[in-house]
């Protein structure tokens, strides 16, 4: 599951997030990607690649294309606080 507690600083506000790949435990996005090549109007890439939530999603639709990023972020790095698996 991804840590709420170590959510990117450029996430916009709301329950969807990635994770920031600096904390100190080693936790967070490896930038492989894969969200906002899938997802680009929800996810967005630093300076580094590393990745952010840009948009949240609001239809049924854009929630399943983020679920989707998130069931195949290899990290678990993408949550919306505790109800999507990863
Ligand atoms: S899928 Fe996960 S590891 Fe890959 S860029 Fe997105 S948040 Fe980072």
């Amino acid at each position: 599951m991804a840590n709420p507690k170590k959510k990117h600083t450029l996430n916009i506000a709301g329950k969807w997030y990635c994770t920031d790949p600096d904390d100190e435990d080693g936790e967070g996005c490896i930038a492989c990607n894969v969200c906002y090549t899938g997802a680009p109007d929800f996810f967005a890439e630093d300076d580094y690649g590393n990745a952010y939530v840009k948009k949240q999603p609001t239809t049924p639709e854009e929630i399943e294309l983020c679920q989707e990023q998130s069931d195949m972020c290899p990290v678990c790095s993408i949550g919306d606080n505790g109800i999507a698996s990863n």
